[in-house]
Order: structure tokens, then sequence, then C-alpha cells
């Protein structure tokens, strides 16, 4: 696909070097060649596998987390039940049907999704088998209402812009056009002020900033604050992240996040302390490994049930899909989680403070 190569290369002819932010934005969202507006993005021949596609199991102990603080917090009458970015609907259609053992938990929930892409809506309402759901573009377009979320690998696809200090001063890492190739590199125009203290950009080191996380997260902590409820985010990382973290995968192989915009699935590390100091008034969880989180809420005893009616090849797959999902040498310890959530009420479980 080299059209969006091809938009991309007019773009900086006519403007100069773009922000990283900006590639990686066109590369995802672009309206007609973005990845996730392509048609069918995780076909068979896609480009990831995310936790909900690996097992059933990931989806089904999210449900039992967003019900579980729901009973917490008595089980409020009306709520808003939102996922964002969806992909295919997998996560959303196993949480359901989980979550379908707690009295009340179904009924007294709206589901909306917030979702850019047009093609991955279509996707997400026929996994999804419901008729009662919104589609919102933006998270400060969800209900004010008590507020039940989870999102999945979600924040590392929000673009990153890329600073680095040298001689004291600021510059802004953009896309260029070397020899009609897209390079990254150190660009001769005043950078815009970055949005944050000028120390956290100290030494050499590339620093990546996510300034669309604080427009997604804050109306979220608002609401949870203010009518109650969580949001559970769950997402390749780490507490702080140094240098650049930009990567590809296309066909489940890494590939050079410049060599072949839009045909990839492109993203960076999220920083969890970052998205915590957007809490706002809302409480926030301690950050703890995807794989502690899952054993806490009792994965292994969900494996060791489904297990039960399994056999041969489905059984080995059942149990890869859990040690995948669970073991530190897995995405155990490579994804992370935490949880956003109302102070008036108690921690939520999974999390140790
Ligand atoms: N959560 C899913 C898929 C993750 S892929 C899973 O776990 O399988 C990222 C998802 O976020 C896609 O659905 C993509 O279209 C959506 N997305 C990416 N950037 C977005 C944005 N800025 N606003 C809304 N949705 C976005």
């Amino acid at each position: 696909m080299t059209e969006l190569l091809d938009v991309l290369k007019r773009r900086i002819r006519a403007g100069g070097p773009i922000p990283v932010s900006e590639y990686m934005s066109a590369c995802l969202l672009h309206p007609q060649f973005g990845f996730y507006c392509r048609k069918d993005p995780f076909g068979s021949a896609g480009s990831f596998t995310t936790a909900p596609e690996i097992s059933q199991m990931f989806g089904e102990i999210v449900g039992m987390f967003l019900a579980q603080v729901w009973l917490d917090q008595n089980s409020p009458g009306e709520f808003t039940l939102a996922e964002l970015g969806p992909g295919r609907g997998t996560l959303m259609a196993d949480l359901l049907r989980s979550a379908r053992v707690v009295p009340g938990f179904r009924e007294a929930a709206k589901v909306v999704l917030v979702e850019h892409s047009p093609e991955l809506k279509k996707r997400q309402l026929s996994s999804l088998d419901e008729r009662n759901i919104d589609w919102v573009n933006f998270s400060c377009d969800l209900p004010d209402k008590p507020l039940y979320l989870i999102a999945n690998e979600f924040f590392d696809a929000l673009p990153v812009r890329q600073y680095v200090k040298r001689q004291s001063a600021i510059e802004e890492i953009r896309v260029g056009l070397d020899n009609g190739r897209l390079v990254p590199g150190i660009s001769r125009l005043a950078p815009e002020a970055p949005d944050t203290r000028d120390s956290d950009i100290a030494g050499s080191e590339i620093v990546e900033l996510r300034p669309s996380a604080e427009a997604v997260l804050r109306p979220i902590c608002e609401k949870i604050s203010e009518f109650g409820g969580v949001a559970l985010i769950v997402d390749y990382g780490d507490w702080e992240i140094r240098g650049s973290t930009l990567q590809a995968v296309h066909r489940h192989g890494r590939v050079d996040p410049f060599s072949s915009p839009g045909c990839a699935d492109i993203s960076a590390h999220v920083d969890f302390k970052s998205l915590s100091g957007l809490a706002g008034e809302a409480a926030v969880t301690e950050m703890t490994t995807q794989g502690e989180f899952l054993l806490r809420l009792g994965i292994r005893e969900r494996a060791r049930k489904l297990s039960k009616n399994l056999k041969g090849r489905a059984l080995e797959e059942h149990a890869a899909a859990f040690e995948r999902l669970t073991s530190p040498e897995q995405m155990g310890s490579l994804f992370k989680a935490v949880a956003f959530y109302s102070c008036h009420f108690p921690l939520p479980p999974g999390f140790s403070k």
C-alpha cells in the first residue's frame, strides 16, 4: 500500500517534516489508508493478536472485575459499560457473556463503544449481536452516569511526540524525507512548546509524550469521580518509559515503523506514571502486571474449569493461551494494569494498593 506514503510525501514536501504524532495518527486513522480504517485490519493474515483474541478468559475476567466493582459500589441502577478501541469486539462479547451471572448487571448497563474506525464499528456490531449499543468518537461524549470502562491496548495506539534536549534547547524529532524515503530526524523547525516541565526532558535521550492521553482520560476520571465507576487500563508499557519505543508490527513480525505507513500496526509503550497523573479527583491503584492481575482474579481456576471439556490439540492450545496471558516471559509481565476508581468506594479487586 503506497497510497499513504504518497500522501505523506506530498504533505512533507509542502509543509516540511511532520511530528511523529502526526505520522502515527495518519498511519492508524487516515480515513482512507489508515491501518485501522482498512477492511479487516485484524484479518487472518493480520498484524497482531491481542489478549482477548488469545483466549475468551481475558474478557471473562475483565467482565467479572467490572461486575464486582459495580457490586462493591452499591450496584447503580443505570450505568455506562464502555470500552475504548474495541477492535473486533471480542473482549466486550466475552465480558457481557461472563457478567450475565451477576443479577441485574446486564439490565442496568448501557453499552457504549469509543471507536473512530467505521470499518471496525461494523465489525464490532457483528461480533456483539446486540441492538442496544451506542458508539461515540471521543470519551468526552460518554454519558453523565456511573462509568465502568475497559481499555485494552488502546493507549499504546495514541500518537506520541518525541523530543530530545541538545545544548539545553529542546528539539522535536520529526519525520522528513531522505532520497524519497521517510526518515525521523531532529528538525530545524522551531518545536511547539512541549506540554511538560523542562526537567522531564533531560540528557540526550529521546522523550516520548502522548498529548492526547489527557483529552481521553481526564473526562473519564471526571465522570468516575462525579458519578462513580472504574476504568481499567491494560497495556504494553511500564511505570516510566525512556527512549524511543515506537514500533510497528506487520503479519506478526516487527518492521521498520517508517517503511510501510498504513500497512503495519504502529504503537508506542504506555507510560503508566503519566497516565496515573491524570486521575484528578479519582483514586488510582498502583500499577500491577497483567499476569498478577489475572491470577488474583482467578484465571487459573477458570482455565482449569474450561480444560475439563477439552482434549488433544484444543487442550494444548488452551494451556498455551493461559501461559501466554500470564507468564512473566510472555504477556504476563510486559503488559501492565491500573484502575482509576471513585475514592468513595473500596479498592477494586486484583490490585494490592
Ligand atoms: N482493544 C482491542 C483492540 C486494540 S487495537 C483488543 O484488545 O483486541 C486499538 C483499537 O483502538 C482499534 O479498535 C482502533 O480503531 C481504536 N483506536 C485507535 N485510536 C483511536 C482513537 N484515537 N480514538 C478511538 N479509537 C481509536
